[in-house]
């Protein structure tokens, strides 16, 4: 090297200088959030092109999302000064394997122009195959199938590897055939589904190792961000890869926090840390200290919470961000969820007059349902805002099968809408009904839901679909009936019962079903606040309409999950309760594991701000349709005093008599009354203190104190249905 050293590096602290120099062998970068794990990976990368090493092309890079893919490149770009044509392997391990089976594919039976099926694609696959061999679909469900093969490809394991108890799990013992079955029909129909990216890939290598070689002398470096969250199939993917001839260094360099290891539901093995120094002998292990993210209260907030996980490697983390002008994390109670996203919603507004941009703040939930909230709340202030990683809310599937009922009772010329519901859930109306009915409408010139009632009089079709389509003629026109004079949230519930469409997702036994009924319910819920079903649809179309131009100045919404590895000025995190977050599942659990995941996913939350973290409890939520009275999240009693400070309500609780809201639905509220002037935090602490300590447990004195329990609380409550 010799001369002058590069700009990039003169920024760098000594241990992530090391984390970059160290080119030749092994590293681990363990270190906690914001240390710069992910600037060290990039500017690792652009000293081995700035340093002629290697070419872009001989460089294996893995991010988590493809987003942090082209930012990546991008910094790359900017710290080699813009040299760098393409980086062809810098991408998710999926995006990378798609890459890997277009060249070697046919070594697996694919040609080069294979399909990638998506779930739905994959469901039915599987449903075709369980009929096809005599069994009862309705007994073994498709979808809960196709997750047991999803598990399957996350640990790396194809048909002739499942253990025997998982393969008599389904189907009376056939589990291991039907897999079999699926993956030659997957061959058959030339496609693969999202975990074969992984796993052939693997296989290919596996038996061809002279192509294996190629691949090790085409890599001469590897590295991976994220490492927390890889699976087994990525594991053994990512060895086979840097395996090599004894005496040649496997330069591996691989980055992660074991604290955000958050998708152990997915499959992600966080122990994947642990058996790196046993796998890659005489790995180096740097650990990175100092966080430049984050103010010093925010830093000491997070580092408070996580240290109440067992499970951890343990490690220290401090800033030199200190400045007397750092506000402490901020903790604000809110009677609802409404009065929550109106409280953030100007609380976003007073920081844009202060010159704030809206890019660089950020709400992270818990649950997507909760975005619902926020999106109507910006809508009608005007606030530009993104929903990151997702649809937004009424563009979600079930949202907009909810919709198309509720538009085609209130219009029942909406063609479009008819279309989309005639058969979901499926009611033996497919598509020869429909384009008889396409047909005959457009003959005459009338809507479909007219016609449908013109063509059962005739013989046009079979009886069976006649009868079906009579039941669903027979429902629209009791449901318009009853649209004048039944409240519009009823007659919604009461469309979704009576037409099955809530059945269909509870008969679901996918992982997403669960988080669509929850939308449903909060699609009930938002129609609470306009005086008829068409004010709420006319609502709804204006939502849509809103821009989402991606230059825009705006705020994002997303989930915890999608917020991994980003950073905003100011973080906002609503519904810190007892059953959102911790999610009810994860306390539903037996043992530590769930429960401490969704601490990670805290910690991950607090540490995605650099100056401000608003964090937000409501006392009364509906979860399940239900309103219940909540309990402040026990994350909220983990976090210090010393970096806390509970917020002055601003607000009033000005739920009680608000207009479309009917006072029974309060009734739990009652003992607030009494207290309708002390400060939120304390009157929504006071009521739940009994409660909240025989739930709870053990609990560390200092927290309870500065929370301001020992306020004496009327009755005990706990959370209804548990
Ligand atoms: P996470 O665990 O959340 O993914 P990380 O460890 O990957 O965090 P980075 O995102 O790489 O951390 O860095 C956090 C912030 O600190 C970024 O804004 C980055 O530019 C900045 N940063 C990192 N190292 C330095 C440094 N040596 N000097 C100045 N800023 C730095
Ligand atoms: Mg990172």
């Amino acid at each position: 090297d010799g001369g002058k050293r590069p700009d990039y590096l003169a920024g760098l602290n000594p241990e992530q200088t090391e984390a970059v120099e160290t080119l030749e062998g092994p590293v681990l970068v363990l270190a906690g959030a914001g240390t710069g794990k992910t600037r060290v990976l990039t500017t690792r990368i652009a000293h081995i092109l700035n340093t002629g090493r290697a070419f872009p092309s001989q460089i294996l890079a893995v991010t988590f999302t493809n987003k942090a893919a082209r930012e990546m490149k991008e910094r790359i770009a900017l710290l080699v000064g813009g040299a760098v044509e393409g980086m062809p392997w810098l991408g998710t391990f999926h995006s990378i394997g798609v890459k890997l089976l277009r060249r070697h594919g046919e070594l697996v039976g694919l040609r080069s122009d294979f399909t990638i099926l998506d779930t739905d694609d994959v469901v039915r696959l599987i449903k075709q195959i369980i009929q096809a061999e005599g069994l009862d679909d309705k007994r073994w469900p498709a979808k809960q199938f196709a997750g047991m093969i999803d598990t399957w490809k996350n640990k790396g394991l194809g048909p002739a590897d499942i253990p025997e108890g998982d393969a008599r799990a389904f189907a009376n013992g056939r589990g291991r055939d039907l897999y079999f079955a699926y993956q030659a029909r997957l061959t058959t129909l030339n496609a693969c589904d999202f975990g074969d990216l992984l796993m052939h890939p693997i296989a290919i290598f596996r038996k061809n190792p002279d192509l294996l070689k190629e691949y090790h002398g085409r890599f001469r470096y590897i590295l991976v961000d994220e490492y927390q969250d890889t699976n087994t199939a990525q594991y053994m993917w990512l060895r086979l890869l840097a395996q090599r001839p004894k005496g040649e260094p496997q330069n591996v360099c691989c980055v992660g926090d074991d604290d955000q290891s958050i998708y152990g539901w997915r499959g992600a093995e966080v122990d994947n840390i642990l058996r790196f120094e046993k796998d890659f002998p005489g790995a180096k292990v740097i650990k990175l200290e100092r966080n430049y993210r984050s103010t010093e209260h925010i830093l000491g907030a997070a580092a408070h919470l996580i240290a109440h996980n067992e499970g951890r490697l343990g490690k220290t983390l401090f800033t030199d961000r200190s400045d007397p002008d750092d506000v402490k994390v901020q903790v604000h109670a809110s009677w609802d969820s409404e009065e929550e996203a109106r409280a953030i919603g100007e609380e976003i507004e007073q920081l844009q007059r202060g010159k704030h941009l809206l890019n660089d703040m950020a709400i992270l939930v818990r649950a997507s349902f909760q975005m619902r909230e926020f999106e109507d709340r910006f809508v009608t202030l005007g606030l530009n805002y993104r929903v990151i990683g997702g649809p937004r809310f009424y563009e979600r599937l079930e949202i907009r099968d909810a919709m198309a009922y509720f538009r085609l009772v209130a219009q029942a010329s909406d063609d479009l809408a008819f279309e989309r519901i005639v058969n979901t859930p499926k009611r033996g109306l497919g598509d020869t009904t429909v384009r008889a009915l396409h047909d005959y409408a457009r003959a005459r010139d009338i809507p479909m839901l007219a016609a449908a009632a013109d063509i059962i009089e005739t013989d046009e079709l079979k009886p069976k679909a006649r009868k079906a389509l009579f039941d669903v003629i027979q429902s629209f026109r009791r449901w318009q009936e009853l649209l004048e004079n039944t409240p519009h949230t009823e007659l919604a519930e009461q469309i979704l019962e009576e037409s099955g469409y809530t059945d269909m997702w509870k008969n679901d036994k996918s992982a997403e079903a669960p988080g669509r009924l929850e939308n449903l319910k909060e699609l009930i819920r938002s129609m609470e606040s306009f005086e008829s079903m068409r004010g709420f649809l006319e609502h709804v179309s204006l939502v849509m309409d809103a821009e989402t131009n991606e230059n825009l100045d705006a705020v994002s919404i997303m989930t915890l999950h999608s917020a991994k590895g980003l950073e905003f000025d100011t973080v906002f995190l609503p519904g810190w309760e007892e059953g959102l977050f911790p999610h009810q599942r994860s306390l539903d659990e037996s043992g530590r594991a769930g429960l401490e995941e969704e601490r990670r996913l805290a910690y991950v939350g607090i540490t995605r701000a650099k100056h401000r973290c608003h964090i937000w409890f409501v006392s009364n939520r509906r979860i399940h349709g239900l309103w219940q009275s909540t309990l402040p999240s026990r994350f909220l009693d983990e976090l210090p005093e010393t970096h806390v400070e509970v917020a002055e309500m601003e607000q009033s609780y000005g739920g009680y008599g608000r207009g479309g809201y009917g006072q029974s639905r309060f009734d739990k509220a009652e003992p607030f009354a009494n207290s309708y002037s002390t400060p939120g935090w304390k009157r929504a602490q006071a009521n739940k203190t009994d409660a909240t300590r025989d739930n709870w447990g053990t609990r560390s004195g200092h927290a309870v104190e500065r929370i301001g329990y020992g306020e004496s609380g009327p009755k005990g409550r706990t959370i209804e249905g548990e």
